[in-house]
């Protein structure tokens, strides 16, 4: 039998949890608080659920400082269902603010309104995708499937840049961003904070994206979750699955300006999208219905937020008025000792992402140039060691180590050492 402590676990989601929250786990799954019931059996509506809801939601308002004007909202749609919710939602805000500006100039010619209003829709409606990695490319393919490929407005595919493949950046005076003209510009702007197959991470907040007459950002942090600082005020939707560094697949947590939800911003009602010939959403992926019943329109899997909760409360009381900088300054610190020695026998490893947007939660990198067998020697050497997960997508191939959060300093350097044996050998 291999034991838990044996082995340490590269794998790029689902992916390591802190040992003593699964072991918790087990018995709040057999016996929630002495009930006699376990937390898979309880009411998501009892009060226990309800509180498990509540520390959820303060550990990460802790750890991020997620302002007040911000709300916090489960969902069980994972990561690609946000590709669409993000397109719903925010199409939906943006054709009711078109509406409503063409109402107070027209009056009620209700043909008239909707006339104009589909020449605008037509004309004007634009997303804008930077599509630095495979996972932004989905989410830009998913809003040309829901809305027409002529409202998506690619405003960098970093393949172009690159021979074909991702593996940059480009420099955003490079970008083609939707105009920003007053009362116009995109209906959001939408990136990926980290490319969890192509190991690039976005080194900061694109500058091009702040300012006074900023666009509504949508960034998806899957797979940089709680790794980091962020100025959640930047973003006006913040999405990612728990499944990497808060807790095990089954929920999507999604951070979202208040200033999106009524009463502030209305939705076009669903009769209007049809008319436009835009497509509703369903209703769970709908964050007015999700924020308005605190999560719990449907069933939410209580146990999911429960592992997402003793996480991040482990890391509120490991870091304490540090933070999220904290685990920041682990990860950094894990993500370098990796970097270092892969430079260090740069005859032997070859990172594939530019040096400038390498992730510090995926280090993607070949073996002797990406030879098939050596790279098999790789992995099957790391596994006698007890280093699993190693193997890169299967989209790209070659090898990857997932630095997530649960990842200790001691399998790091467990993982160094054999990288380093591995080069000298
Ligand atoms: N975005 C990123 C960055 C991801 O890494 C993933 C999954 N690995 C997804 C989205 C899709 O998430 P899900 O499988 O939960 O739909």
């Amino acid at each position: 039998m291999v034991n838990r402590s044996d082995v340490h676990y590269f794998g790029a989601g689902p992916a390591p949890l802190p040992t003593n929250v699964l072991e918790k786990a087990s018995q709040v799954l057999l016996n929630y608080r002495d009930k006699g019931i376990g937390l898979c059996e309880i009411s998501h509506r009892s009060p226990e659920a309800n509180e498990i809801l509540a520390e959820a939601k303060q550990a990460l308002t802790d750890l991020l400082e997620i302002p007040d004007d911000y709300d916090i909202l489960f969902l069980q749609s994972g990561g690609s269902g946000e590709f669409s919710a993000t397109v719903y939602n925010l199409v939906a805000i943006w054709v009711e603010k078109k509406r409503a500006k063409i109402a107070a100039e027209v009056g009620d010619d209700r043909e008239e309104v909707l006339k104009r209003l589909r020449k605008v829709v037509d004309e004007e409606l634009k997303l804008d995708y930077l599509v630095t990695g495979s996972w932004s490319l989905k989410a830009s393919q998913e809003a040309a499937r829901l809305i027409g490929a002529q409202h998506v407005n690619v405003a960098t595919d970093a393949r172009k840049a690159n021979n074909g493949k991702f593996g940059v950046i480009p420099p955003e005076d490079q970008w083609s961003l939707t105009p920003r003209t007053s009362g116009g510009g995109p209906a959001l702007v939408y990136f990926c904070d980290n490319e969890t197959v192509d190991g690039i991470e976005f080194p900061a907040f694109p500058s091009s994206l702040e300012g006074d007459d900023a666009p509504l950002v949508c960034a998806d942090m899957s797979s940089n979750f709680i790794s980091r600082k962020v100025d959640v005020r930047k973003y006006a939707v913040i999405f990612g699955g728990a499944q990497k560094n808060i807790g095990n697949t089954g929920i999507t947590i999604v951070i979202l300006r208040k200033s999106l939800l009524p009463p502030h911003s209305t939705p076009a009602s669903p009769d209007l999208l049809r008319q436009l010939n835009l497509s509703v959403g369903p209703i769970v992926l709908d964050y007015p219905t999700i924020a308005k019943n605190n999560s719990l329109y449907n069933t939410l899997p209580i146990f999911d937020v429960w592992v997402a909760g003793q996480v991040m409360s482990g890391l509120v009381n490991t870091y304490g008025t540090k933070r999220i900088g904290g685990q920041q300054e682990v990860s950094d610190e894990k993500a370098h000792l990796i970097y270092n020695t892969l430079d260090k026998y740069s005859d032997v490893y070859r990172v594939v992402p530019d040096k400038s947007v390498r992730s510090r939660m995926n280090i993607c990198f070949r073996v002797h140039g990406g030879d098939a067998g050596k790279e098999k020697a790789f992995l099957a050497g790391a596994e006698k060691q007890g280093l699993l997960g190693l193997k890169g997508h299967r989209s790209v191939g070659g090898i990857r180590a997932s630095n997530y959060n649960a990842v200790s300093l001691e399998g790091t350097e467990k993982l160094v050492a054999y990288l380093e044996e591995f080069a000298k050998s």
